[in-house]
């Protein structure tokens, strides 16, 4: 039996196969070979291989963002069937090239000539033929799409996942997630607490490789990583997995219930998603609306801008599917750590504070406008609202309200319906933001505190650290100052707050949140019905006075 300690983010016991993620990537392998016509054989089984796989996109993004973005997947595949492409590939193959560098070199070839056609839907083309040619590489050299080739569940081990690697990652393969580093913050726990799963980080390089494929049992509450366990660690491991299961049913008798607290002050629990996906585990767990759709997933699982008509659909869909209940979708918050290539950013020193989310929006006004469009043309479905992130500025929020109001006269022109009021909301995940909220709540329909943000550039502590948990305090009373002040300030002006961060979920603050006055509180779905319990035990006036004049005080 092998023991090892990291952080639990994720609560919940999970018994499984340990599995490395499958990172592609990295430089093309080049060789001399001895038998062209076997490297050839290798070569068109890699390539039938990711035709496959582009049948299962296919499906896949038909079902989740619809008919339009799903072509995209069906025109890959009609490449990867282009004999020119393949004859290309053979001519090299044929002098002895190995096919992972045929690929490349075609691809690049390829690429080359797309991008010196006039006509710019054909330049665009270059992408595609680098992304295709890219998929049957991985396959050569053995790197898997989505990162997770096992015929079973597992235990997903990494140093920790992008972003853009969570979006891609097969989740109906993950049983529960345990990294190197990584922290509380990290989008690979985000990503477990939207899907229920049990999550450890931080438990260092004794993850080694060579521990793949052993049973491994993991304790998202406690951070215990147990290998080989003795029948006392299994059973004692087993006998809390079915008592979280029993708990689970329980809650399930809240299913329907109002959030209301004893005394009858009644709270919206929303969800914060980060693809529609994620809409049937809103359903599932009864989520009143959706707080936070993070659409990055967008712009992350694309290797271009993602069109008006993508997003569209996939604005609608979700709209569609909540029925009318709210649907507060976040413009993008590309940036800091969550970066797409094509946006072609420039590195940074300290990109938490640099070019990221509005500031892009802001820079870049026809990718922000494409983004609207789409936005206020999915309105017409359901009860959109749109939120802003990163505000720091007065200047900000006006100049947005300008470009949105723009937006709206131009499909007014063009005969687009849309819902005749779309709510504007903003985050308030900076100090600037907090300290300008009885000015910013003049301009707005609403606020959402993000916390993770907002703790990070409070307290100057970074997020993602790894060392750095202990000075990474969400319940610093800097941090509830400044909650209390963004919601006094709100409700001043007569418009409701609410927290989309990771602490909305902390049921040792909710009978805090309540005193404060919060009125949302939007958290990931598997957490909607043990706040839903916590809510409906509290009397929110008992200690309402004590609390606020310890928040004062502290
Ligand atoms: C936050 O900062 O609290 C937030 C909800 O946004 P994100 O985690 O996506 O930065
Ligand atoms: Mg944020």
């Amino acid at each position: 039996m092998i023991r090892l300690q990291g952080k639990g983010v994720s609560t919940g016991v999970a018994a499984g196969p340990l599995y490395f993620y499958r990172r592609g990537g990295g430089e093309i392998e080049r060789h001399e070979i001895a038998d062209p016509a076997a490297e050839f054989e290798r070569f068109e089984s890699a390539r039938l291989l990711a035709i496959e796989q582009l049948k299962g996109l296919y499906e896949k993004a038909l079902a989740e963002v619809g008919e339009e973005s799903a072509q995209l997947f069906e025109a890959h595949q009609l490449m990867l069937d282009d004999l020119d492409y393949i004859e290309s590939v053979q001519g090299m193959i044929n002098d002895k090239v190995n096919a992972e560098a045929a690929v490349s070199d075609t691809a690049e070839i390829f690429a080359e000539m797309f991008a010196n056609m006039d006509d710019a839907y054909m330049q665009a083309r270059a992408a595609d033929v680098r992304d295709i040619s890219n998929r049957v590489i991985g396959i050569l050299s053995g790197a898997v799409a989505g990162g997770i080739d096992s015929a079973v569940p597992v235990i997903l081990a990494s140093d920790d996942l992008a972003p853009s690697e969570t979006v891609q990652l097969d989740k109906s393969k993950i049983l529960g997630f345990v990294t190197r580093g990584g922290s509380g913050n990290s989008h690979t726990a985000i990503l477990a607490r939207t899907m229920g799963i049990p999550a450890i980080c931080g438990v260092g390089d004794a993850l080694a490789e060579s521990l793949e494929g052993k049973d491994i049992l993991i304790d998202g509450q406690t951070g215990e990583v147990v290998f080989d366990a003795d029948e006392i660690t299994r059973d004692r491991l087993i006998k809390k997995q079915a008592k979280e299961r029993a708990l689970k049913e329980l809650l399930e008798q809240l299913k329907g219930q109002p959030n209301v607290t004893t005394d009858g002050k009644s709270i919206m629990v929303y969800c914060n998603i980060g693809s529609p996906e994620d809409v049937e585990a809103v359903l599932r767990n009864d989520g009143g609306g959706i707080g936070l759709f993070r659409s990055e997933f967008l712009y992350l699982q694309n290797d271009d801008y993602p069109t008006e008509e993508q997003q569209f659909l996939a604005y609608k869909t979700v709209a569609e599917r909540m029925g009318g209940k709210r649907v507060i979708i976040r413009t993008l918050d590309i940036g800091a750590d969550k970066q797409a290539d094509y946006f072609k950013l420039d590195h940074e020193e300290n990109p938490a504070m640099g070019l990221r989310a509005i500031r892009i929006c802001l820079t870049r006004p026809e990718v922000f406008r494409t983004q609207l469009r789409a936005l206020y043309r999915a309105s017409a479905y359901g009860k959109i609202a749109i939120m802003f992130p990163m505000i720091t500025s007065v200047w900000e929020v006006q100049e947005i309200k300008r470009i949105c109001a723009n937006v709206r006269e131009e499909l007014t022109r063009e005969g687009i319906p849309m819902a005749d009021y779309v709510e504007l909301g903003i985050m308030i995940e900076t100090p600037a933001s907090v300290m300008l909220s009885d000015r910013l709540a003049k301009e707005v329909d609403f606020f959402s505190v993000g916390t993770n943000d907002l703790t990070q550039y409070t307290l100057a502590v970074d997020r993602q650290g790894q060392n750095l948990d202990r000075f990474f305090d969400a319940h610093h009373p800097a941090v509830l100052r400044m909650l209390k002040m963004a919601a006094d300030n709100a409700h001043a002006a007569g418009i409701w707050i609410g927290i989309c961060g990771e602490l909305g979920a902390d049921v040792a603050l909710t009978e805090t949140f309540l005193a404060i006055g919060i009125d949302e509180l939007s958290v990931s779905p598997s957490s909607v019905l043990p706040l839903r319990s916590t809510i409906r035990s509290i009397d929110s006036t008992a200690k309402r006075d004590e609390i606020l004049k310890e928040i004062a005080s502290n």
